[in-house]
This record gives structure tokens, C-alpha cells and sequence, in this order.
């Protein structure tokens, strides 16, 4: 028999039962996060962590940041449809951050894509997208005339910066570029993105800027590349054009004391570091990765690794 207090548990029980698969989604699926889809710096392909790329995801909306070789198979991976990436930025022309960029929007369009993606980018990312239209024309047409496809020339908006501000404004995300260093390359953007849930910005490689801190100011998260230089004198030590390639890295990235300067005087909430350089050394911990950006930086650091979710508000 079930006397009143029974009945009163009974009913708290089946109304937490029906809270529980809401607070469940909400725990799985935060409105605002960032996800690391490939965080070792350079081109070479291996078997460890995966090329340059990440996502930011804002209300559902799936916005990728660089374009380096495996990002089509990390965003699977982290469980992303592929057709539903709304926006593809581009940091640089270097082709760790730009090599799947035509072979991201393939494979959405391949995965049935029907509505069209943005693109952004420094000078030359619109001529890259006809290009690539000619280097598949033949696929392409092919499959448009025999599967019945729509035309993917049409889904792919890409649009060239030329100059820092506001790149993208929707009601989810305003998008700044910044340009910042990364000799020889000039044309190299920085991209704040300003959420409800927080502000992040990803610095793109860049040697030590402090005009990069300014842009900074206040993030909720930033996303700076960093460079051991310990471990890089190991990698030259063992390469024939050592000498040139240390002065390479050390002209055009920043040195993780350096990322810990730019960290405090940015006065981020959190500091993740990612596109490591070099980024397939097993001898590098984390903890060589935090000790120098420790020096300065005394807030929450983030040794970024594949697939790894950071959700906001932070
Ligand atoms: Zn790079
Ligand atoms: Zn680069």
C-alpha cells in the first residue's frame, strides 16, 4: 500500500528520473566549447598527434580554426558531422594550417552537405578555392552529372583579409583578426572569437608579440602556440641544415617563456598551449611544456592534446 510519504517519494523520484536525462545532455553538450583537433606544429605527418586544426563550437554551430592534414578525420572522430561546420578559418598560408582546407569542404560535400560554408583567410584563400575547383573538376563534374550532387563551386564562399577587424559578426560570435608576425610571412592572422559564454583567441604561430597580449586583453581563453627551445636544439643537433632550421623556429614562433609573458600580460582567465614545436618528441612532458611559461604566468594552464574538450564559460 502506498501511504502519503511514499507517494511523495515516488513522485520526487520520477520527476528526478525526468530531470536527469536533461541535466545528462546539457553535462554532454555545452553550448560554447573548444575542442583540439590536431595540436603538433609543422607538416609532417605521424603516427602521434595530428596536424594543426581546432573547433570552436557556439549553439551547435561548428567553426573550424586552420585546416592542417587529418582534421576532416579529427572532426569525425570528436563526433562532429562534417557537413554541419558553418565556418573554416584559415591563420596562414603555411600548409600545415591550410593542406585539407579544400579536402575539409570535400569531404562535407561528399557527407551530403547542402547549405554552404564560409570561409576566411589571409590574401589568397579565394584564388585557393578556384584552384582547387580545377585540380577536381573531373570528380567533381562527374559525380554532379551522376549521382545528382548539388554543385559544391557553390557551397564554398571563401572571402580574403586583407586588413585586422571584424571579420564575421552573427548573433552566436563576432570573429576579429589580427594580424601578427610570423616571419618571413606578414599576412598571418590572430582571431579573437567573442561568444555569450566568453572570449577566445587563438594567435595563429607568431614570434613573441606583445601588440598580441593587447589584443588579448582579458580573454576567458587563449590559445598560443609554443616552441621548446631545449628540445629543439636536440631535433637540429640531429638534422643537416640544423643551423637554419633553429633560427627558422626561433625567428617565427614563440619560446614557452615568451607564451608565459604574453600569458600575464594578457591577464587570460586560461592559457592553453598548443601547436607544439616540436610536437612528436616523447622525451617533451608537460611539465617542460609549463615550467618556463610558469616564470610569468600564474593562472590556469592547458597542455592541449588531440581531441581534448575545453568547455566556457571557463
Ligand atoms: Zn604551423
Ligand atoms: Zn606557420
Amino acid at each position: 500500500m502506498i501511504d502519503r510519504r511514499n507517494a511523495m517519494k515516488l513522485a520526487l523520484g520520477s520527476a528526478a528520473m525526468l530531470a536527469a536525462p536533461a541535466v545528462r545532455a546539457q553535462g554532454a553538450k555545452p553550448r560554447t566549447r573548444i575542442v583540439f583537433l590536431g595540436t603538433k606544429g609543422g607538416p609532417r605527418v605521424g603516427i602521434g598527434a595530428s596536424n594543426p586544426a581546432n573547433l570552436v563550437v557556439v549553439n551547435d554551430t561548428p567553426i573550424v580554426i586552420d585546416c592542417g592534414m587529418g582534421v576532416s578525420r579529427q572532426l569525425v572522430s570528436a563526433g562532429v558531422p562534417i557537413p554541419s561546420v558553418k565556418y573554416i578559418f584559415i591563420s596562414h598560408h603555411h600548409s600545415d594550417h591550410n593542406l585539407e582546407y579544400g579536402n575539409l569542404f570535400y569531404n562535407a560535400w561528399a557527407a551530403g552537405l547542402t547549405t554552404p560554408i564560409h570561409s576566411f583567410g589571409p590574401k589568397g584563400i579565394e584564388e585557393m578555392t578556384r584552384d582547387y575547383w580545377e585540380l577536381n573538376k573531373f570528380d567533381v563534374e562527374t559525380r554532379i552529372a551522376d549521382e545528382g550532387r548539388p554543385d559544391p563551386r557553390k557551397l564554398l564562399i571563401a572571402k580574403d583579409i586583407t586588413e585586422d577587424g571584424v571579420v564575421l559578426k552573427t548573433p552566436d560570435v563576432t570573429v576579429t583578426a589580427f594580424r601578427t608576425p610570423h616571419p618571413p610571412i606578414t599576412d598571418n592572422f590572430a582571431y579573437k572569437f567573442e561568444t555569450p559564454d566568453g572570449v577566445i583567441v587563438f594567435s595563429s604561430d607568431t614570434n613573441y608579440n606583445p601588440k598580441l597580449a593587447d589584443f588579448a586583453r582579458g580573454a576567458d581563453v587563449l590559445v598560443h602556440e609554443c616552441l621548446y627551445i631545449p628540445a629543439v636544439d636536440r631535433l637540429v643537433a640531429k638534422t643537416k641544415n640544423g643551423a637554419t632550421l633553429r633560427k627558422h623556429l626561433l625567428d617565427s614562433h614563440t619560446s614557452t617563456e615568451d607564451v608565459g609573458r604574453i600569458a600575464a600580460a594578457a591577464n587570460v582567465k586560461v592559457l592553453a598551449l598548443s601547436h607544439f614545436v616540436p610536437g612528436d618528441d616523447p622525451d617533451v612532458t608537460d611539465d617542460d611544456w609549463t615550467r618556463d611559461v610558469k616564470k610569468h604566468y600564474s593562472g590556469r594552464i592547458v597542455v592541449a592534446k588531440d581531441l581534448m574538450e575545453l568547455k566556457l564559460p571557463v
